[in-house]
């Protein structure tokens, strides 16, 4: 086990409420910080949900163990008193950078010294938000997968000014929670899993929009020739097409093209994935 014992989530949105119903679960005290009432009330929500989700899809979580979960774990709108006695704090808050830079900029100043910071930014580097922290070498990237407890990687990546016995403790952390640890040596953007998965995705839609092939033998050739569990469109769904929608319209001339062809043949129709109940497949709500 490693030295930390006190968690504080910072955002309680999708990522962030996983994130400390996950540590909760693995046995640390954690503290989630929402920004005010009504997030806190979406927050106490979320973790019910995930709770009913946990004795759904997690062995052995049927047996009490989300009750003492949800006993480990506190709410808070007060950010002083949230990361007080905080041995790491996770920060889970919008992709924005300004609003990641200024909400460390407010943690430096309440968070005692020996405070690790780790941020759960898909798509910022770590380097472009070190300077607000105030501590630059305790502070890294941890990153997980959405839905936590069933796909449980941890991609941990610092930056040059990142002490290694932090690092060595993150990933230590990563796996007292459950995680599978992936340590990534060196800064780069998309971490391990974007760099592989953005390519792929893109690729499977350039081969559907082009018209060489239809969204569902794509899956299958991938799935029957690699052996892998699921194909690209399935990922799509699962992720939500809205994300690589946002992400693609923000690229260049191919990117935008890819874009406009999920919006014309999915989003204009509510086609979002899994959780509207239909995007390249059909799902039972
Ligand atoms: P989200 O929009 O669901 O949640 C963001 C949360 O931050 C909300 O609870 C919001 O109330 C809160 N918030 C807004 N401003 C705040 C502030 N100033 N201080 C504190 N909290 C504030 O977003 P999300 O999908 O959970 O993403 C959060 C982070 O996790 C992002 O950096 C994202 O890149 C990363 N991430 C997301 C996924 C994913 O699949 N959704 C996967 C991996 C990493």
């Amino acid at each position: 086990m490693s030295t930390i014992r006190k968690v504080t989530v910072v955002g309680t949105g999708v990522l962030g409420s996983q994130i400390a119903f996950q540590s909760a679960y693995s046995g640390f005290d954690v503290t989630a910080y929402a920004v005010n009432d009504q997030s806190a009330e979406q927050a106490s929500q979320r973790f019910a949900e995930l709770a009913e989700t946990y004795v759904r899809e997690v062995p052995g979580a049927a047996d009490g163990k989300t009750d003492a979960a949800a006993a480990r774990l506190h709410l808070s709108t007060d950010l002083a008193a949230a990361v007080a006695d905080a041995d790491l704090v996770i920060e889970a808050i919008p992709e924005v950078l300004a609003i990641k830079q200024e909400t460390y900029a407010r943690l430096a100043g309440l968070a005692p010294a020996r405070t690790i910071f780790a941020t759960n930014s898909s798509t910022l580097l770590p380097s472009a938000i070190k300077e607000a922290t105030g501590r630059p070498d305790r502070f890294l990237a941890l990153h997980f997968a959405n839905q936590i407890w069933k796909f449980n990687t941890a991609e941990i990546m610092g930056t040059s000014d990142t002490d290694p016995a932090v690092f060595d403790a993150l990933v230590q952390f990563a796996a007292d929670i459950g995680m599978v640890p992936i340590p990534v040596r060196k800064e780069k953007a998309g971490y391990v899993l974007n760099s592989l998965l953005v390519p792929l995705l893109n690729a499977a839609a350039e081969l559907a929009e082009g018209g060489y092939a239809d969204p569902h033998d794509v899956d299958k050739v991938w799935r029957i020739a690699t052996g892998a569990p699921m194909g690209p469109f399935q990922i799509y769904d699962i992720i939500g097409l809205n994300t690589p929608y946002n992400i693609l319209s923000q690229g260049g001339e191919r990117e935008r093209r890819l874009a406009n062809w999920l919006k014309e043949n999915y989003l204009d129709q509510g086609k979002l994935g899994v959780a509207s109940g239909e995007g390249f497949y059909k799902y039972e709500k």
